[in-house]
């Protein structure tokens, strides 16, 4: 099942848009199958997870951090993560170019954006992000790089608002590349999509997709 459901959505995704498999309480057994199909870039959102399964399993794996990091745990994936999905303070940023110099590695994140409707503690404004991009603590940090932005859709049926969401993450990508990184070609990715909206994602200009379930079977 999960070699045929990778297969599938690979022939049906464009071929820009990067398929990210979110092996999260999935065991690695599952995850070896995925890899044998080519599939490199796997996706949690426990550190302590993540770092049990990069220990077991093959080093050319691309691993994902997809939810909420604690400052304190950066160490413990500072020496392998790939890509850090859910940066939403300068402090995290700060403690993340911490560990990446410790590694001597430059580390790449994304900014995460509230832009559902739902109450969550987790995700920028546009205001915030402004501030951060702007300060002069920003601009000393030299082994992180911001590679774009991630977002959350509501949990909702309603596929008008889904994708009114994800086009206004769309544009605060367009809006900071503009403001800030208009030299940058490195900042290049929108991460939204996730088993039950992808396909709006991608209409919206998804370049990374986050999915679970559709893959690996419900939690
Ligand atoms: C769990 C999770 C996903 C994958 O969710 P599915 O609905 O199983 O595809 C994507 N992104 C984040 C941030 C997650 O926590």
């Amino acid at each position: 099942m999960i070699v045929k459901k990778i297969k599938e959505i690979r022939q049906e995704i464009p071929e820009n848009v990067q398929l990210i498999a979110v092996s999260k309480t999935k065991p690695t057994s599952d995850i070896a199958i995925a890899y044998t199909t080519g599939q490199r870039a796997f996706g949690e959102n426990k550190v302590q997870e993540m770092v049990d399964k990069y220990a077991e399993l093959p080093k050319d794996i691309k691993w994902h951090l997809i939810g909420h990091l604690q400052t304190n745990k950066v160490k413990y994936i500072a020496p392998f993560v790939h890509l850090i999905h859910a940066v939403d303070s300068l402090k995290l940023l700060k403690e993340i170019n911490k560990e990446a110099l410790k590694n001597n590695r430059i580390i790449d994140c994304l900014l995460q954006f509230h832009i559902a409707s739902e109450e969550t503690k987790f995700g920028l404004s546009p205001e915030e992000a402004k501030a951060l991009l702007s300060s002069e603590e920003y601009t000393t940090l030299q082994n992180i790089n911001i590679a774009g932005v991630m977002g959350m859709a509501s949990f909702v049926n309603d596929d008008t608002q889904i994708a009114k969401e994800f086009g206004e993450l769309h544009r605060i990508f367009t809006w900071i590349k503009s403001e800030y990184f208009t030299s940058t070609p490195g900042f290049k990715e929108i991460s939204m999509g996730m088993s039950g909206d992808y396909k709006l994602a991608i209409a919206q200009g998804s370049t990374m997709i986050r999915l679970g379930s559709t893959i690996f079977g419900s939690r």
